[in-house]
């Protein structure tokens, strides 16, 4: 395997012998992300497909085990061999991370083009919000930044199991930096303590990427060798395929002789990302993924580090800019105490719907006893996303909780593209009543 310099397409998570799909589509739903191989090569744990078997209930993430037979096993050793190893560091305690990345925050700015791109009318922030919240552009010399970090943290080892930390050979030793490009915003995620326990960046442009939609012989390598579209292809390392692709556009790659060697797609990358240093150098990733408590600027200014935050409604998201600004909105909105109860101003934010689960213990300490549930309007329409969705809501009214959720007009995307627009959704109990009185303006 001397020539194999590509990326893996596995990587290894914490489960011992279980591999994730990163840049290559699981066997069983033909997506890229989240489903996992077993490195015996005979079993996948799909979170997309359903089966006899179900898988991981009481994990953070349901899914269904699946037997790979001859036709569908196109894993090999070597692509075990060759999958990402992820992190050693186990990911330190919420007050050590709330520590270094408060100093993080102290020698990181928000640079202008940042400042107007958050204060622009989808967003209507305010230099006060920006303040309070502490969004951050990536610094543009980060080793620097990193090295007053150290100053104010004590130690260069407390950076060791924070992630988006690692170590890099230099000229003149080891040094720690954080991993990152400088075209994107940090923002950070706070837990219900107001400790800040990890970042997202948002890219300011989202670059495309290539996925392989099959691959049964694994010496086929792509990537967009030019933004946004232009495409190299090797096999064995000798060129195969060179050229543009449209977004979503499939190409079969076939050799000279006309053998078939796999299917590759261009699919747009993501807008946003975990602040992690998984394999890299003294690295830790972002795992367990952390929820984001979003509460109007006006209470986080006056909310103490270490202070658990109770309160008896809360709204649920996906997305930390969009739960900032909801709760920001909902808060300027709501003129009731009754109103106010019943809609909340607290918005949490799920890294994704399948991860609701990581809401038990935050509900249970906050004291909540009001979810509603406000994930975009689109969710319905891809079945997986709708399962999950529903599985969330059944849970948590068996648990006990009052559970609703938000609707409203298709033409918004998330809660905060209505809410900016002066619009309440409409809230429905899970029998499928309204919630509110019809005298507001909602959608
Ligand atoms: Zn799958």
């Amino acid at each position: 395997m001397a020539y194999k310099s590509g990326r893996p397409t596995l990587r290894k998570t914490k489960m011992d012998g279980w591999y994730e799909f990163y840049r290559e589509a699981c066997p069983i739903c033909g997506k890229v992300d989240q489903c996992v191989i077993h490195e015996d090569n005979n079993r996948v744990w799909c979170l997309r497909v359903a089966s006899d078997i179900v898988w991981g209930k009481n994990s953070t993430m349901q899914g269904w085990l699946h037997f790979l037979n001859e036709d569908n096993r196109t894993f090999t050793a070597s692509d075990f061999a060759n999958a990402d190893t992820g992190s050693h560091q186990e990911k330190k305690s919420d007050g050590h991370l709330n520590r270094v990345y408060r100093a993080l925050l102290s020698e990181m700015e928000l640079r202008p083009e940042h400042r107007a791109m958050l204060k622009k009318p989808d967003r209507d922030m305010n230099e006060e919000e920006l303040r309070i919240r502490q969004y951050r552009s990536f610094p543009e010399k980060p080793y620097e930044v990193v090295r007053k970090v150290v100053e104010r943290v004590g130690n260069v080892e407390d950076l060791i199991g924070v992630p988006g930390f690692y170590s890099k050979e230099g000229k003149y030793g080891r040094y720690f930096t954080i991993s990152g490009f400088p075209s994107t915003i940090m923002i950070p995620f706070r837990n219900h303590k107001n400790e800040i326990v990890g970042f997202q960046w948002r890219v300011d442009e989202v670059k495309n990427q290539v996925v392989y939609s099959s691959r049964p012989d694994k010496e086929l390598e792509a990537y967009v060798v030019k933004q946004p579209n232009f495409v190299v292809a090797k096999y064995k390392g000798i060129e195969v395929f060179r050229g543009s692709m449209e977004l979503k556009e499939k190409k079969d790659i076939k050799l000279s002789d006309g053998r078939y060697v796999g299917t590759i797609k261009l699919d747009k990358g993501q807008r946003y990302m975990w602040f992690s240093s998984a394999n890299k150098e003294s690295g830790t990733g972002a795992g367990p993924l952390p929820i984001h408590v979003s509460v109007p600027s006006r209470v986080l200014k006056n909310w103490k580090v270490g202070q658990l935050l109770k309160t008896d409604t809360v709204v649920v998201t996906e997305g930390p800019i969009k739960s900032d600004k909801s709760a920001e909105l909902l808060d300027q909105m709501l003129q009731t105490a009754e109103e106010r109860l019943s809609y909340g101003t607290t918005v949490l934010s799920v890294p994704g719907v399948n991860s609701w689960r990581l809401l038990c213990p935050y509900f249970e300490e906050m004291g909540v006893k009001n979810i509603n549930f406000a994930f975009d309007m689109d969710a319905e329409e891809n079945p997986d996303v709708r399962r999950y969705y529903h599985d969330a809501i059944n849970f948590f009214s068996e648990a006990g909780y009052n559970v609703s959720f938000f609707i409203w007009d298709r033409s918004y995307k998330g809660l905060d593209d209505l809410l900016i627009r002066n619009f309440l959704p409409i809230k429905y109990n899970i029998h499928g009543e309204q919630m509110l009185s019809d005298n507001k303006d909602v959608y």
